[in-house]
């Protein structure tokens, strides 16, 4: 028997967000930050993503006026 806590873990665990497209810049980021959600005419939600220096202000445009 070898370590027990090297089990085969795939890398897609909850706490890693996988790479997502920036909404606003439409950068790739590997840190994508939440910044909001669509919903659609079939009504699925869609989150909308941003990368570090876009979500700031876009998270400043949602909220204060
Ligand atoms: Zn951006």
């Amino acid at each position: 028997m070898s370590h027990p806590t090297e089990s085969a873990h795939p890398r897609q665990s909850a706490g890693e967000p996988l790479p997502q497209r920036c909404v606003d810049c439409e950068t790739v980021t590997d840190e994508p930050i939440r910044v909001g959600e669509v919903h659609t005419a079939a009504g699925v939600g869609c989150d909308v993503w941003a990368c570090p220096v876009c979500a700031p202000r876009l998270l400043q445009d949602g909220e204060a006026s």
